[in-house]
């Protein structure tokens, strides 16, 4: 059996294990060579006190520090390793600077990354507005830029950079309002010169009288684009209307000028016949016999029977060139007949200023279309005035004409932008709605009533209520937009059939 050593031989021995191996002489080594001479497990034991001082000089900035703190003492309390190293590795990370401010600089405040970078996109989205003749806008705009998108960005240049292109922007921005005020007085003096040109000023009178009151502020792409169309609308058929008229006017020369010639022609042949009458006379003058007189009078018929085919030759050509006159002057009647119904032709009802037939198809077309592309929904309504023969019967027709563009102006009056309204026929309206809901269609139509009774009809100083029926349709996956209108259409019977003034959901 070994006798235990005593523990100054073991620290001896340990001591000179530690020089035989080359140890480094730590506290921990020299532990490990004892208790192997001991013959005593190796259990390293833990730091709690130089843990202690640690957390001691450790001091918590934010919440999540001052946590990760009281984790750290509660691991060391529990003597547990991971504890200790998952609060510290926590406790760091929570001091860690977000990545925008690890270049800043230590005395300004940092700007995100991502509000530098919205900043430049919102610097280059502007530009192109704003129209830079000079090119300056363009270079502060780049300088700017440079700046933004350096990996460390120097507020106080940022800040007066920034200052000096919003001043710029600011003027840009007043020099785009006058140009837009110049153009829109622009535009107005070309659509009255355009009234001026017109062949027939009453044909056109209606288009005109719109679209001067259509151009006026505010304008919004929708609205341009309506006037556009219907510049097209108005300019096209100026313009046939021209050819034709020049045409006929040129028939009409063209025959004047034969007209003349044939004048020419009579007169000629006429001289020629006075002439030789004159002739003869002189020469009947001289004659003694009869039998001389044969021949005289021979020449004098023959002059006679050529003057008289010539005139009957004039005279049947003057006849063909009268019934192509008259033909020409039918077709230029024909012509203005066809120059009147122009503004029906046209995309607009003249009476009410909305979209007719023709216009309400296009923008019906456009609708559906925005639909299908941006998976949206359409309402349709389709609204038939109460009682308006009864209306036209008691106050006259045109009094019930008032009462139809009233109608049409409070609509328009509680309308979106986005919506439409087109006489859809005589007292019948359709209003397309695009990103409406059934119900919220419906609800607008009622609004459209209430208003109604606010804003009554005045003939003379009589107040007349004006009570109309509808019919509201969603238009529904693959639907025609003539099917979702009939729809509307059988609801607005079924709020006729109830008893009028309602607004029934087809
Ligand atoms: P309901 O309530 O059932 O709709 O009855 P209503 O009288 O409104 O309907 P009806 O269809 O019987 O009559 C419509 C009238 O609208 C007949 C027509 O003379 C009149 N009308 C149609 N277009 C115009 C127009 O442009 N001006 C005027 N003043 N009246 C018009
Ligand atoms: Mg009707
Ligand atoms: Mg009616």
């Amino acid at each position: 059996m070994i006798e235990p050593k005593n523990p100054s031989e073991i620290a001896r021995e340990a001591l000179t294990r530690l020089a035989a191996n080359r140890l480094p002489p730590t506290p921990a080594n020299y532990q490990a060579c004892y208790n192997e001479i001991a013959g005593l497990p190796n259990v390293v034991p833990f730091p709690e006190l130089p843990l202690h001082q640690l957390a001691a000089l450790l001091v918590g900035k934010n919440a999540v520090q001052h946590a990760e703190l009281a984790k750290f003492d509660a691991a060391i309390a529990r003597h547990s390793w991971l504890g200790v190293q998952e609060s510290l590795l926590a406790f760091i990370g929570a001091s860690s600077p977000p990545a925008a401010m690890v270049n800043a600089s230590l005395s300004e405040p940092a700007l995100p990354l991502e509000f530098l970078s919205k900043l430049a996109r919102l610097i280059e989205s502007v530009l192109p507005a704003l129209g830079d003749e000079n090119g300056r806008m363009l270079e502060m705009a780049g300088d700017l830029l440079l700046l933004l998108r350096q990996p460390s960005v120097d507020i106080t240049m940022l800040q007066d950079r920034l200052a000096n292109f919003s001043r710029q922007v600011l003027f840009a921005a007043e020099e785009q309002v006058e140009i837009k005020v110049s153009l829109l007085n622009l535009l107005h003096l070309i659509i009255e010169n355009i009234g001026e040109l017109s062949l027939d000023d009453s044909w056109l009178k209606g288009q005109i009288d719109g679209l001067l009151a259509a151009v006026v502020p505010p304008l919004s792409l929708r609205h341009l684009d309506e006037i556009e169309r219907r510049l097209r609308d108005v300019m096209v058929k100026q313009s046939e209307a021209k050819n034709r008229s020049v045409e006929a006017q040129e028939e009409l020369r063209l025959m004047l000028a034969a007209f003349i010639e044939h004048l020419a022609i009579m007169s000629q042949s006429s001289t020629t016949f006075q002439g030789k009458i004159e002739e003869s006379a002189r020469e009947i003058e001289q004659i003694k016999r009869v039998e001389d007189l044969a021949p005289l009078l021979k020449n004098v018929l023959a002059a006679t029977q050529a003057m008289a085919r010539e005139t009957s030759g004039a005279h049947a050509q003057l006849e063909n060139l009268r019934s192509r006159v008259s033909a020409t002057e039918a077709e230029l009647v024909q012509l203005h007949l066809e120059l009147d119904s122009a503004s029906a032709l046209a995309r607009h009802d003249p009476l009410t200023d909305t979209l007719n037939r023709k216009g309400l198809d296009e923008a019906l077309a456009r609708e559906i279309a925005g639909v299908r592309r941006k998976d949206s929904l359409l309402s349709v309504c389709l609204l038939d005035i109460d009682n308006f023969k009864l209306l036209n019967d008691r106050l006259g027709h045109d009094v019930g004409d008032n009462a139809l563009i009233h109608l049409a102006d409070v609509a328009r009056g509680c309308m979106r932008p986005s919506d439409t309204l087109a006489r859809y026929g005589g007292e019948e309206f359709v209003i397309l709605m695009p990103d409406t809901a059934l119900e919220q269609g419906v609800e607008a139509m009622v609004r459209l009533q209430r208003e109604l009774t606010k804003a009554f009809f005045l003939s003379g100083k009589e107040k007349v209520l004006i009570t109309f029926s509808a019919g509201v349709a969603q238009l529904a996956a693959d639907e025609s937009g003539a099917d979702a209108i009939k729809r509307a259409d059988q609801a607005m019977y079924l709020a006729k059939r109830a008893g009028k003034n309602r607004v029934f959901s087809g």
